[in-house]
Order: C-alpha cells, then sequence, then structure tokens
C-alpha cells in the first residue's frame, strides 16, 4: 500500500506539501493524498548520501553490480500493482509501459554488466622511466573515482525509464555515487513504489542507507534546494528548458560549482532527400506519421521538423500525411500542464501569418487529449521567425518546403542544438547528404539514416545528447553505457608505493581489468 511518504534512506517520511496525483484521462485526483517534504528532509537526504558515499563508492564491482540487478528483481517483482498505477498516473496505455519496465530493468543490467567489466575505471599506467634523459619519468597510474552524491530530476515522459530508477539513478549508482532523487509530481505513486524497491534492495545488499533517497513534492524550493546543498557533487535532469536553465544556474552560483547534466529541449529536424521521396513517398509519410503521434507525441526525440524540396513528390508525401493524421484519435497527454503548453503552441503555429495549417488529428473529447498536428513554411518564413524552430512538446511538426539543397543547408546551420538529426535518403541522395553531414554531427548528438528519430537503444554506442539546448552539456549522454562517466572523476597516482594504490592500479591487476599500459591496451580478464 502506499502512504503518500517521501524515503530518506531507510525512513518514511512525511512533510507538508499536500498534494495529489491527477489521472490525466479522467482529470480526476488518485489516492492516496502525498505528504511532499522541504527544507529539513532535503538536508538529511544530502548529508546521509555524504555518509554513504565512502563505504558505497569503494563497494566491490561484483557487489555494486548485484545490488543494480536487485533492483531490476525488485521492480519487476512489483508486477501489475506497478503498471497500474503508472497508467493511472500517466494515461501512457499497458503495452507502452510494459516496454519501458523491460528498458528501465534492462539498462540496470547493463550498467551491472559494465561494473563488472571494470572498463570504467578507465585504468591508465605510464611505468616509470628513471633513466630518462634530461628527467627521469615518475610511475603515473589514474583511475577514475566516483564524484560524489548525485541528484536526479525524474522525467513526466518516461515515469520509469527516465526517472526514480531511470537512466541517471542507474548510471549514478554504477558509478558509485549515491543518489537522492527529486520525484515528479506527475506521478509520485509510481515513484514510491520504485523507490522501496531501491530501498529494499540496498538493505538486501547490506549497503548504507543514505544510498539513496526520494525527495517527494510540488514545490521549486524543494528541487532547487536540493541543488543547492553543499553535498551534492553532480545533478541529472530531464525536463523544460526552464526547468533545467533555473537548476544550471543554482549549481553555477554555489559556493562551489557542480555540474548539471539537463537534457532540455530538441525539434530532432528529419530531412527527406529527393530520390527517396520519389521511391517511397507514401512509405515516409505513414512511418512519418507514426514516429509523430507515437505516445502523444511526448519524446524528446518527436520528430518536430521535416525539411524537402518542393515538387511534386513532396506534394504525393503531404497528401498521404494528411489523409494518415487527420482521422487519428487524440491521446491524452501526461499532465493537464503539458496538454495547456501543446494547445498554446499548436495555437501560436496556428495563427502565425506564415504558417499554414495541413492537418490536424480527429477531435478530441476526453480531458487533456492532443490532436495531431502538421503545419508548413517556407524556408525563407523559417528562418526569419525562431519562434518557429522551437519545440512544441507533443504530435506537433512543421515541413519547411525549400527551393534547394542551399535552403536545406541554410535551415540546419540556423537550428540551435538537437537530440537528433535524420536523413531519409536513397543510394542517389548519398552526394546530396554528403555536405550536410558537417553541418549535422555540429548540431545534433545523433545522426541517423532511414529511421525515425524516436526509439532510443539503450547500448554502448549511443548519444542521447546533443549541444545546447538539447541538453546542457552537450559532451555526454543520458542513455546508454557512457552516460556513467558524467559522475566519475579521473585522479591519478604519481610514485605511490603498491601498498597504497588501489587494487585497480596494482601491479599485479587483482581486479584483471583492461589497462593502458604506456599508451599500450592490455586486456583485462574480467
Ligand atoms: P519540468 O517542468 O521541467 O519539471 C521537471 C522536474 O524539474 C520536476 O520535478 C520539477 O519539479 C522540477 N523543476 C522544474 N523547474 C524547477 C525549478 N525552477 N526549480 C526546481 N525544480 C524545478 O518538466 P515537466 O513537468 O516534465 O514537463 C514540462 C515541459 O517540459 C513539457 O511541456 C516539455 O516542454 C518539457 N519536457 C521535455 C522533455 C525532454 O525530454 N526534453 C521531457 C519532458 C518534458 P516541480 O514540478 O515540483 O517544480
Amino acid at each position: 500500500m502506499l502512504d503518500g511518504s517521501s524515503l530518506i534512506g531507510g525512513q518514511s517520511v512525511r512533510g507538508e506539501d499536500l498534494f495529489q496525483a491527477v489521472d490525466p484521462s479522467t482529470g480526476q485526483l488518485i489516492a492516496p493524498e502525498f505528504a511532499g517534504v522541504g527544507a529539513a528532509e532535503v538536508a538529511r537526504a544530502c548529508a546521509l548520501a555524504d555518509e554513504a558515499f565512502h563505504s558505497y563508492r569503494e563497494t566491490d564491482p561484483e557487489t555494486r553490480a548485484r545490488f543494480l540487478e536487485t533492483i531490476a528483481d525488485n521492480i519487476e517483482a512489483l508486477g501489475d500493482t506497478l503498471i497500474e498505477r503508472v497508467m493511472a498516473e500517466s494515461g501512457l496505455p499497458r503495452a507502452r509501459l510494459e516496454g519501458e519496465r523491460g528498458r528501465t530493468c534492462g539498462q540496470l543490467r547493463l550498467f551491472a554488466s559494465v561494473v563488472r567489466s571494470g572498463d570504467w575505471l578507465g585504468v591508465r599506467v605510464d611505468t616509470a622511466l628513471p633513466e630518462r634523459k634530461p628527467l627521469p619519468r615518475p610511475d603515473i597510474r589514474l583511475r577514475k573515482i566516483a564524484i560524489g552524491p548525485v541528484a536526479v530530476f525524474g522525467a513526466s515522459n518516461f515515469p520509469l525509464a527516465f526517472s526514480v530508477a531511470g537512466g541517471d539513478t542507474g548510471s549514478a549508482l554504477a558509478a558509485g555515487c549515491p543518489v537522492v532523487v527529486k520525484g515528479h509530481p506527475a506521478h509520485p505513486g509510481t515513484g514510491e513504489l520504485v523507490g522501496r524497491a531501491i530501498r529494499d534492495a540496498v538493505k538486501a545488499c547490506g549497503l548504507h542507507e543514505g544510498v539513496f533517497s526520494l525527495l517527494q513534492g510540488t514545490t521549486t524550493a524543494l528541487g532547487g534546494g536540493l541543488v543547492a546543498d553543499p553535498r551534492i557533487k553532480a545533478v541529472g535532469f530531464t525536463g523544460s528548458r526552464g526547468g533545467g536553465l533555473a537548476l544550471v544556474k543554482i549549481a553555477a552560483e554555489r559556493a562551489e560549482p557542480i555540474p548539471v547534466y539537463a537534457e532540455m529541449s530538441s525539434v530532432n529536424p528529419v530531412v527527406l532527400f529527393p530520390a527517396a521521396l520519389a521511391a517511397r513517398a507514401e512509405a515516409l509519410a505513414e512511418g512519418f506519421v507514426g514516429s509523430l503521434t507515437m505516445g502523444a507525441g511526448q519524446f524528446c526525440t518527436n520528430p518536430g521538423i521535416l525539411l524537402a524540396l518542393e515538387g511534386p513528390d513532396l506534394d504525393s508525401f503531404v497528401e498521404v500525411a494528411t489523409r494518415t493524421l487527420t482521422p487519428l484519435a487524440p491521446s491524452t497527454m501526461l499532465t493537464p500542464g503539458i496538454h495547456s503548453a501543446y494547445e498554446k503552441g499548436v495555437d501560436a503555429f496556428a495563427q502565425h501569418h506564415g504558417v499554414e495549417t495541413l492537418a490536424r488529428g480527429a477531435e478530441s473529447s476526453g480531458p487533456h487529449c492532443a490532436r495531431g498536428a502538421l503545419f508548413a513554411t517556407t524556408a525563407a518564413e523559417f528562418v526569419a521567425d525562431p519562434a518557429l524552430s522551437h519545440e512544441v512538446f507533443g504530435s506537433s511538426s512543421i515541413l519547411v518546403r525549400c527551393k534547394d539543397m542551399a535552403e536545406v543547408a541554410k535551415v540546419l546551420e540556423g537550428l540551435e542544438g538537437q537530440l537528433t538529426a535524420t536523413l531519409q535518403m536513397d543510394e542517389a541522395d548519398v552526394e546530396l547528404a554528403r555536405p550536410l553531414l558537417p553541418i549535422l554531427e555540429q548540431r545534433a548528438g545523433r545522426v541517423l539514416a532511414n529511421g525515425w528519430p524516436t526509439g532510443v537503444e539503450v547500448s554502448h554506442a549511443m548519444v542521447h545528447g546533443g549541444p545546447y539546448p538539447a541538453t546542457s552539456d552537450g559532451r555526454t549522454t543520458s542513455v546508454g553505457t557512457l552516460a556513467i562517466e558524467r559522475f566519475l572523476r579521473p585522479v591519478s597516482y604519481q610514485n605511490l608505493p603498491d601498498a597504497l594504490l588501489p587494487q585497480a592500479l596494482k601491479a599485479a591487476n587483482p581486479l584483471g581489468v583492461q589497462r593502458l599500459i604506456d599508451g599500450k591496451t592490455e586486456l583485462g580478464t574480467r
């Protein structure tokens, strides 16, 4: 049974910020009443995380990996109780949420395998050269260590995979960092269930209770206070640009500024190349509408901008896309706030003098339901008004009609940073695509061909990041195993006696990890 608490270490705690989740499909409040916490609980959770840090960061790889796997096991053991609660709090359908649960547990287990491999330690050894002239070289050994307690802000649009036990939490725990989560107030019951699964795993694995806390609440003071707490050493965030930037500012103004890894807004341009359009306009249009409207378009990788050359093939694409989108039933959005922001954004496009409304989805009947929207404009209008390139979170997209590839390049050059950029192309388009690649790799974290940007593989080579405002730090990713790097810091040990060196750096390599010895890779035995 949920009791509407926050989890501070092993304790369930209630505060004074009373709130309830809303079922967006009915507009009804859902029991129980949550009692969000305040400054005293932030301080307590951070103090516990700080206490836990020193033992947790030095847990052996097997213990830490087992911990991540136990969290995944515990989440799965929640069964339908979890799925039904997320459905009620998010309006998302069962199949999508069962898939998301699989992804959440899969990424925790993937991080467990990363921890076991030891590759994340990034061991490098420069052996001493005592005879080197004019000066001898000392023995220098490097490993990466955990950065410290991490604050995580769960996202509303992935209540499992980007929330309490999502990628930010998984990567921080894998790195050896205790985590304090600020739960998203749109799905507090989901948060409490998953939080308990983590708390139980902490206990079962014999870890310090401060390794994990979950703070529930609705005030910006709660999240702001968490980021400002001097014991927090990094922040992971997914949400709005305004929210992310507010946290970046708080972090930068601390006596000790800290990194904030905020994933914020992206419109994910898709270029429809001429040969691809000529060969398969209909399939492209159907694929596009599927990607646009999936999950009510509430994906950070939703295709918000299409670029193509004017002509009969583009007309065919528009005709099929319009025909496919128009009868589509509207979908419930995640929260009343996200729904009203979507309506506002779509209205602004519809009323824009330089924008044509090509298609809207079917009329909506239920509360917080959003109709898909497809708009069109010219490259000249698009370039003239930066507002046309801003994210409308939901199933809204704008087609930018271009006269030639130079206009396509100009539009792409003017875009802000993106999570993705997509090329829909055939063999005959290769030479047209080639000059765009240097532009696209400067703008986006992931460049893909002949797919749709929605659907982000959790793997070793994935980058789910990109230049601002896609994220606040484009050097990294929030999805995939490279995400662990955000919460690690390299330390060199110069001329330390073997007895004092950490396990990973000892001459005998007792952990059997892969190491770069004098610039050459020495394979590990793990
Ligand atoms: P949000 O409003 O940015 O909130 C995300 C989290 O950050 C919540 O826990 C929120 O807590 C906290 N927060 C926001 N502003 C804060 C501040 N100034 N100080 C302290 N904490 C703050 O995002 P959302 O509610 O999920 O969705 C709103 C909009 O975000 C959407 O319409 C969409 O534009 C965008 N969004 C983008 C993505 C993406 O993947 N890029 C994903 C989801 C949403 P409180 O609510 O308790 O303040």
